[in-house]
């Protein structure tokens, strides 16, 4: 039994001969793989702008392989391949302004602070009373916008800060 080789990009392996291993690199399936890989650390405008500007490889397009692979100067998308990544650009470029909007109400982040204020008193006044409803300021003591709350699996810079608050200033300016 000889060596194996490994391909990461398609997950899969073959014996490791001379041949194999350039069939296999020069494969589309290789290449579909490897670019996919590498796509998906880039925004999908950036690639979409990319390939507007080239010229289709016809070879490509025709024949399904071509020799320059990904480094080829004309682009393999075809029109159906454009078309996906035109609405994948559209979608995500609603989907990051949806969540801008959701995360970041700029209208009523001053509703948000004079109702997290108003919480604040209404807390100091009921500990004088030596509150009955446990149930009432457990909900209180959360004041993180309910919008939030509701997203599942929050990245740790949007959960709620540790009681005494961050040492440093949150900077929220993206971009
Ligand atoms: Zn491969
Ligand atoms: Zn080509």
């Amino acid at each position: 039994m000889g060596k194996r080789y490994y391909c990461d990009y398609c997950d899969r392996s073959f014996q490791d001969n001379m041949h194999n291993r350039k069939k296999h690199l020069n494969g589309v399936q290789h290449h579909r793989a490897k670019k996919a890989w590498f796509d998906h650390f880039r925004d999908s405008s950036a690639i979409l702008c990319d390939e507007q500007t080239k010229k289709p490889c016809r070879k490509f397009l025709q024949k399904g392989i071509c020799d320059f692979g990904p480094n080829c100067r004309f682009s393999h998308m075809s029109e159906e391949d454009l078309f996906r990544l035109k609405r994948q650009v559209e979608d995500e470029r609603q989907l990051r302004e949806d969540s801008v909007d959701r995360l970041m109400p700029e209208r009523s982040v001053e509703d948000w602070l004079s109702r997290r204020e108003m919480k604040k008193t209404a807390l100091s006044t009921k500990e004088d009373l030596k509150t009955e409803e446990d149930g009432e300021e457990g909900r209180a003591e959360s004041d993180v916008p309910e919008q939030l709350l509701s997203i599942p699996d929050l990245p740790p810079s949007l959960l709620p800060p540790p009681p005494g608050g961050w040492k440093v200033k949150v900077n929220t300016e993206w971009g």
